[in-house]
């Protein structure tokens, strides 16, 4: 017997357990001090009244003989797909029921969609980024290449022609450093995988922070992108799902290699080692797009945005380079004085008591660079950003 060696080419996931670490040894040694945590990308802010009522129902249903439901589709209810694709519509993009999977999360189908591919796909990867995605394709054996993200390029790398992938995954707005592809750079990401005959992983967990025309919501405004983009998108950010979990994933039907269909593979993965999202949590989702949900999950990401325009703002103001802020609710910092991520970690906690998330935890690039989020409560984050003004005036 072998356990998979491919698990020694990941890293140990160290990066949230050392915060905590070192967080935990300053509270201990001084306990007087009161920590501000800006740290983990957790949202704070309650599920929507809408959302609880809608759940509360569903609980009810599921004590009566007549109402009662047991194993759901693979895919998810209809009633919470229907609801998916009219949110699309809103922002003038159109896609057919049996083109959206029903999740426990992003996550999940992030780090499960490679079961579908081959394990000689070359896979290109933005550095930094959000772990999942190189981690599951390490564990699978398959070899990954780095696209760099860089202060010169705002963040934003572009396709590089001499470069030849199969499995591109790009994050916009980004997690962790916040910025946002524009319509015409994603225009260039698309015909470049339309012409090698690669697959675009597009995680759009973050759309809902996008409040300029020019940016995308979905891959699937970019015209080509139904023949060469899956996208992931999330009920955590936009509605406060990061401990109910649900999320969908958009397989368009054009989107065929060597006769196979992507849709038609996920939909037979899915149902090999799936078996569907509890009834309570899709009613709970199909609320947050109704008017009265939306309405109420829209102060929570105003709170959000606000946050991130204060955090943004005291950045500016000091005169430190950051991306994000803006169409995220992530501000990505230098860190000042070229600090090192982790020197600037333990500077922000000894003088300000202020946690937030050293970069180089999501890559090469994010050495020297320094996360922040939005995820608090208005009166943490006035409180902290006040600290590090003080700070590094
Ligand atoms: N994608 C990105 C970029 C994220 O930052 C996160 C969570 O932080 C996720 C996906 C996970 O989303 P979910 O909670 O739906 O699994």
């Amino acid at each position: 017997m072998n356990f998979n060696a491919h698990f020694d080419d990941i890293s140990e996931n160290y990066l949230f357990a050392e915060v905590a670490n070192r967080t935990a040894k300053y509270t201990a040694a001084h306990p007087d001090k009161k920590i501000l945590k800006l740290g983990i990308g957790d949202v704070t802010l309650p599920l929507a009244p809408a959302v609880i009522k809608a759940m509360h129902e569903a609980v009810d249903e599921m004590s009566q003989k007549q109402t009662f439901r047991g194993y759901g589709p693979y895919e998810g209810y209809d009633f919470l797909r229907e609801s998916i694709k009219n949110y699309y519509k809103t922002f003038g993009v159109s896609v057919g029921m049996d083109e959206i999977f029903v999740s426990d999360g992003a996550k999940s189908d992030l780090g499960n969609m490679p079961d579908i591919f081959s394990v000689d796909d070359c896979v290109l990867v933005p550095d930094p980024v959000y772990p999942v995605y190189v981690d599951s394709n390490l564990m699978a054996g398959r070899k990954i290449i780095y696209a760099n993200a860089t202060a010169e390029n705002g963040f934003l790398p572009m396709p590089d022609k001499k470069v030849k992938a199969d499995i591109i995954y790009m994050c916009s707005p980004n997690n962790p450093t916040g910025a946002a592809y524009d319509k015409s750079q994603l225009k260039e990401w698309v015909d470049y995988a339309n012409s090698l005959g690669a697959i675009i992983l597009y995680d759009a967990a973050y759309e809902c922070f996008i409040s300029e025309e020019r940016l995308a919501r979905s891959i699937f405004q970019i015209e080509g992108a139904r023949t060469c983009a899956i996208e992931f998108c999330s009920f955590s950010k936009i509605a406060g799902f990061t401990g109910t979990r649900c999320g969908y994933t958009v397989i368009p039907k054009e989107l065929v290699r060597g006769g196979r269909s992507a849709n038609k593979m996920w939909l037979r993965r899915q149902s090999t080692k799936f078996n569907g999202v509890p009834y309570i949590v899709q009613r709970g989702a199909a609320a947050v797009f109704t008017e009265s949900g939306m309405s109420e999950i829209n102060k929570n990401i105003q709170v959000y945005r606000r946050n991130a325009k204060l955090i943004a703002g005291a950045m500016e103001e000091l005169g430190v380079f950051f991306t994000g802020g803006k169409n995220s609710p992530y501000i990505w910092l230098k860190c000042p004085d070229n600090m090192g991520s982790w020197q600037f970690f333990d500077y922000l906690l000894s003088n300000a008591q202020v946690v937030g998330t050293p970069g180089e935890g999501f890559g090469e690039n994010g050495k020297g660079f320094f996360r922040l989020t939005a995820f608090g409560s208005e009166e943490v984050t006035a409180e902290a950003v006040g600290r590090i003004k003080n700070l590094l005036k």
